[in-house]
């Protein structure tokens, strides 16, 4: 039996799907895309249908995903919008690559964030902008069983999340935003946080597909004498989305766990809530993620999700569980 999960309707979040190559050529398949939207899964017996803005295959590159996700985002966001970039999935699905943040490969496997770099500074080096009318700075965090850690900052402490009472604009207190002033210094930056999650205190590299990690982005541009845009771009790979297993999780897993969990779901929560154009309260304050990507995460802003799966049949229960936490995005 054919059960049609979704129709394909019209959002202001664009909710896209990446199945990787199957490395485990033992295993059956249990995706059939069907077309650039549509794909099926063979989970239980049943083939269910999905439906989304996009979904890539496995033989779209890293450039395809650019010019089909960033590119049209950044022309939004070079004109003040903010935006927000996720990857939500399985552990091993693609998130990391996808984003481009796998350490000592920053340069060989570019992924969103150096394509999307890349395209600020041409954008405005080619501009008619006085350089000194330009600037893009960036930081990067990590956040943990709900604790904030700062990538760039070597004696990271845990930070706090804090609104500013006039703008009401939400910031982690005492993280640093380094200006950079080209492509190869931003590079430099992001491998020396990824870096630095191996060393220090909590040894946060072990964590990492346990945690979220957040790079922000940010444009700033002198309109006329006294007037300034800044855009705010998030881009943001996800803590791993599997189930843990009860009965061989005990403590710190657990824990984790929960966490993240709980921080997915309250992500899942906003992110449907501004599908709903009549919708006044967005519950932010339910994790530190959503309350941390509240500036690009809201109805003013471009938000673009894409679920990572694997074809084999051996996760099939968890790429089920993402293609419907996807489609319950739109
Ligand atoms: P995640 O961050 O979701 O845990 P990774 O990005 O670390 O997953 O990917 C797991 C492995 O699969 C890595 O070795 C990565 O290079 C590889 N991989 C992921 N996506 C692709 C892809 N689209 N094409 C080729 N290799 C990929
Ligand atoms: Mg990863």
């Amino acid at each position: 039996s054919l059960i049609i999960e979704n129709p394909l309707d019209q959002t202001p979040i664009q909710v896209m799907i990446r199945v990787r190559p199957q490395f485990n050529i033992d295993s059956q398949s249990a995706l059939k895309i069907v077309d650039n939207n549509t794909i099926y899964i063979n989970n239980n017996e049943n083939v269910h249908s999905f439906k989304y803005s996009r979904v890539f295959k496995p033989s779209d590159s890293q450039e395809t995903i650019f010019k089909y996700v960033c590119e049209p985002i950044l022309q939004h966001a070079i004109q003040g919008y903010n935006a927000s970039f996720l990857v939500y999935g399985q552990t091993g699905t693609g998130k990391t690559h996808t984003m481009g943040l796998h350490q000592n490969n920053l340069l060989e496997e570019p992924g969103m964030i150096q394509h999307s770099l890349k395209f600020l500074f041409d954008h405005f080096n080619n501009s008619q902008l006085n350089p000194e009318d330009w600037s893009i700075s960036l930081n990067f965090m990590q956040i943990y069983i709900e604790e904030i850690f700062d990538l760039l900052n070597p004696n990271g402490q845990k930070l706090q999340i804090r609104e500013d009472s006039e703008s009401n604009e939400v910031y982690v207190q005492d993280l640093i935003t380094v200006p950079i002033k080209n492509i190869d210094q931003a590079i430099k930056l992001i491998e020396a946080g990824l870096n630095q999650r191996m060393l220090g205190p909590q040894n946060m590299n072990q964590y990492s597909s346990r945690s979220h990690t957040i790079l922000n982005v940010y444009v700033n541009q002198r309109i006329s004498y006294s007037e300034y845009i800044v855009s705010n771009i998030a881009f943001v790979d996800l803590a791993g989305s599997e189930r843990i297993k009860k009965s061989n999780s005990t403590g710190i897993r657990m824990e984790e766990a929960k966490k993240i969990n709980s921080s997915l779901s309250a992500l899942s929560n906003v992110i449907s809530l501004l599908g709903n154009s009549n919708q006044q309260y967005i519950p932010y304050r339910d994790s530190k993620l959503t309350r941390i990507l509240q500036n690009c995460l809201n109805s003013q802003s471009k938000i673009s999700i894409i679920g990572t799966v694997e074809p084999s049949e051996d996760n099939s229960f968890e790429t089920y569980s993402t293609l419907l936490f996807a489609s319950r995005c739109q």
